[in-house]
C-alpha cells in the first residue's frame, strides 16, 4: 500500500478509512435511506450533470458530537479544526462477535504494556473485526454489533486525560436495540466532569480493514461535513502513515 510513486518521495502517505457514501450504504434502520438522484445529466441533454441528495446525518462513517444527545452539547459544526486532528494514536485490535460487550477489562488489559506517561492518546481506533460483514452481511452488521459499554467509556475518560475520540468499525458505538445501554455510552462520552478531560467525540461506521497492524499511525484528520443546525455529520477521514 506504501509506495514511493503514490507519496512523492515522502516519508509519509495518507489513506482515508472512510466508506464512500452510496444509496446501498447499510443505515441503521431508524433512518431514512439514502438517495442520490441525477437532477441534471448531460447524456439527457443537460448542459451540465447535478445530482440531489438525501442523507440523514448519522449515515455511514460519520462523527457523533456532544449535542447528539445533550442539550447543551456543542454540535460538530462549531469544531475548529484544531479539536479534529489527532497526533496520539492507538490502534486497539479488540475481536469481538455479534452483540459482545466491549467492557472496561478489554481497554484495562490492552492498557496494561503502557507506562502511565504513554498514556497520552487522544485517540483511540478500536477494531472489533465486524466491519467484514458490512458488505456480505449488512442486516448483521446494522443490528447485531458488539458496542462498547458506559463503564468503558467512563474508565477511558478518567484514565486517559488526553482523550478526545474514540472511532470504531462498527455502525454505532453501542450495541443495538439496548436503548438504556446506548443513552449512557453516548452521554458519559459527551458529558462534562471536572475529573475527566474534553467531552470525546465517537467516529462511527470506519474501515478500518485498510489499517495494517504494523502500520505507524502519526496522525487522523476527521472532517465533517459543515452544515449548521445540526449535531453531528458524516466525514471523511484521513490517516497519516509513516513509511518505513
Ligand atoms: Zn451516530
Amino acid at each position: 500500500m506504501v509506495n514511493d510513486e503514490k507519496n512523492n518521495g515522502n516519508d509519509y502517505q495518507y489513506i482515508r478509512i472512510s466508506y464512500n457514501l452510496t444509496s446501498k450504504t447499510p443505515v441503521h434502520p431508524d433512518l431514512t435511506k439514502i438517495t442520490i438522484t441525477p437532477k441534471t445529466r448531460i447524456t439527457q441533454g443537460d448542459d451540465y450533470n447535478t445530482s440531489v441528495i438525501t442523507v440523514e446525518n448519522h449515515s455511514g462513517t460519520h462523527v457523533d458530537a456532544p449535542s447528539h444527545f445533550l442539550k447543551d452539547g456543542r454540535p460538530i459544526y462549531t469544531y475548529g479544526p484544531d479539536e479534529l486532528i489527532f497526533n496520539s494514536l492507538l490502534l486497539l485490535d479488540l475481536s469481538k462477535t455479534a452483540d459482545e460487550l466491549i467492557n472496561k477489562e478489554d481497554f484495562r488489559t490492552a492498557l496494561e504494556q503502557f507506562e502511565t506517561d504513554q498514556l497520552d492518546f487522544d485517540c483511540i481506533l478500536i477494531r472489533t473485526g465486524f466491519g467484514k460483514y458490512r458488505e456480505t452481511d449488512p442486516e448483521k452488521y446494522l443490528t447485531k454489533n458488539p458496542g462498547i459499554s458506559p463503564e468503558a467509556v467512563s474508565y477511558l475518560r478518567g484514565k486517559l486525560p488526553k482523550l478526545r475520540c474514540l472511532a470504531i468499525d462498527t455502525v454505532s458505538m453501542s450495541r443495538y436495540g439496548r436503548m438504556r445501554e446506548m443513552i449512557e455510552v453516548h452521554q458519559t462520552a459527551f458529558q462534562e466532569k471536572a475529573e475527566f478531560g474534553k467531552p470525546l467525540l465517537f467516529v462511527e461506521d470506519l474501515n478500518l480493514q485498510s489499517l495494517q497492524s504494523g502500520m505507524i499511525l502519526e496522525e487522523i484528520m476527521i472532517i465533517p461535513w459543515q452544515v449548521e443546525g445540526i449535531d453531528s455529520a458524516p466525514c471523511t477521514v484521513l490517516v497519516k502513515i509513516k513509511s518505513n
